[in-house]
């Protein structure tokens, strides 16, 4: 394998050559902070999106789904505090007027224009994007795009506790789309204005918040293992009190070896009772959990794992992009996890100009098609071609049908990592996998 350190430019221009994410409203010039998912981003990202709700919802039994709406009411926002203080710190050059955020820069030297000392105090600046809601425009019609997937599962723990008696502790899980006015979007989807999260808030007994945030940080380490990101790549960083939400009481952000440089891929926060006390006191509505037996009732503190769905992308395709040399060639390839390669077979003929032999490889293709629906035809070009194609968005196996298939039945299956052929049956395949 060669030691070529992969760069945010490697990703985000394979992603963009090979179909998987584009920048938003492209052919207009762009809309900075948006991208759109092409045929294998999106592949990709359900795969992600798929197999975090199997391992934190469908394979426990402790967990319950939601799906709540984007847009809610504004006490939602005043009541959790986003109004007043969901702010970043905003500055503005004095010369060019480029904006920045005051923590992402140094503020000595403007990045764009390199004038020393233009940046006055900064001023802050609320991420939420505002909006109204029906055909008038006042104070009260206003709404926002919720900056996080979480208070659609504040707003709903009564709800699931009226209809579904979970006994505590449990967690109410939610994937769906957030939105942020960053001041400056960067690093490809790292920092977007548009993104999917995939959040649980864990309702616990207060008094035993400890062992649940440890089984938390426990899941969130086999969840990056089932993602193919080597341990080595991952740090957690206990936040320090003086940086923690106010109402924290522990938090830990779990970073990741991105390209460029270590970030923030998901959080893990204690966060008291917080939440449900901000909903009491705004609707009047109480929060209290009763234990069946009547013995207890309190407010449940609520332990959250946070998860950003583009950032899982940024770190699989970090993890998974591979050079190494063949037949004296560099080769660049994703050595996905089997389980999200957006394509799982790759089917083709020898030759695309001998009948029987496409109509054989219709034949093969029509049946992987149907078991397992991420299945691709591809003809073009020569074999190797199509084989360098197949590595480079991931394909775990290519299938070719040749004079020999027609013989015996048998194809020949190439192995992505390896790029060694070896000959088997259909039936082999579908009883294999
Ligand atoms: P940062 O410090 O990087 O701005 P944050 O601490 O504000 O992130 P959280 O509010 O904890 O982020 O959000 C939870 C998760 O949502 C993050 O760990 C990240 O995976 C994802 N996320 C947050 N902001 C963005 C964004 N602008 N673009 C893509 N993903 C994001």
């Amino acid at each position: 394998m060669s030691d070529k350190k992969i760069t945010l430019e490697d990703i985000a221009s394979l992603c963009k050559r090979r179909g998987f994410i584009f920048q938003g409203s492209e052919v207009y010039g762009g809309l900075s902070g948006t991208w759109d998912f092409g045929p294998l981003g999106v592949a990709l990202k359900k795969n992600i999106m798929n197999l975090w709700w199997q391992m934190f919802v469908d394979d426990r039994e402790d967990m319950y789904g939601v799906d709540a709406s984007i847009l809610m009411n504004q006490k939602v926002w005043q009541a959790s505090g986003h109004v007043d203080t969901f702010t970043d710190p905003l500055v503005e050059c004095g010369n060019c007027k480029a904006r920045f955020r005051e923590d992402q820069i140094d503020t000595a030297k403007c990045p764009t224009c390199n004038k020393e000392n233009t940046f006055g105090e900064p001023r802050m600046f609320n991420m939420m994007f505002k909006t109204n809601i029906g055909p008038v425009d006042d104070e009260s019609s206003i709404s926002y795009l919720r900056p996080e997937t979480a208070q659609g599962i504040f707003t709903n723990y009564k709800n699931v506790v009226d209809t579904f008696y979970p006994d505590v502790p449990f967690g109410i899980a939610q994937i769906g789309k957030a939105f942020r006015n960053e001041i400056s979007p960067r690093d490809f989807v790292f920092r977007s204005r548009e993104f999917e999260q995939m959040e649980i808030e864990y309702f616990v007994h207060p008094s035993k918040w400890e062992e649940s945030f440890e089984m938390l940080r426990i899941a969130i380490h086999e969840w990056c293992k089932q993602l193919g990101l080597p341990e080595s790549t991952i740090h957690e960083l206990e936040v320090e009190e003086s940086d923690r939400a106010h109402y924290s009481k522990r938090t830990i952000d779990f970073e990741f070896d991105f390209p460029h440089g270590r970030k923030e891929l998901l959080g893990l926060a204690y966060r008291t009772d917080f939440d449900l006390a901000n909903i009491h006191r705004v609707s009047g509505k109480s929060m209290d959990y009763r234990t069946k037996d009547g013995s207890e009732v309190f407010v449940p503190h609520v332990i959250e794992p946070s998860f950003g769905v583009e950032r899982a992308i940024m770190a699989v395709l970090t993890s998974a992009y591979t050079v190494d040399q063949v037949n004296g060639e560099d080769r660049a390839y994703l050595k996905l996890p089997h389980h999200l390669a957006p394509i799982k077979y790759c089917v083709s003929p020898l030759l695309k100009n001998k009948p029987e032999l496409v109509a054989k490889a219709r034949e093969v293709y029509a049946v992987l098609k149907k078991k397992y629906g991420a299945v691709m035809w591809d003809d073009n070009g020569n074999i190797g071609k199509r084989y360098r194609r197949q590595d480079e968005i991931g394909t775990p196996y290519c299938i070719v049908i040749d004079f020999d298939t027609l013989e015996d039945g048998t194809v020949t299956v190439r192995d992505r990592d390896t790029t060694k052929q070896s000959r088997t049956t259909l039936e082999q395949i579908l009883t294999d996998n």
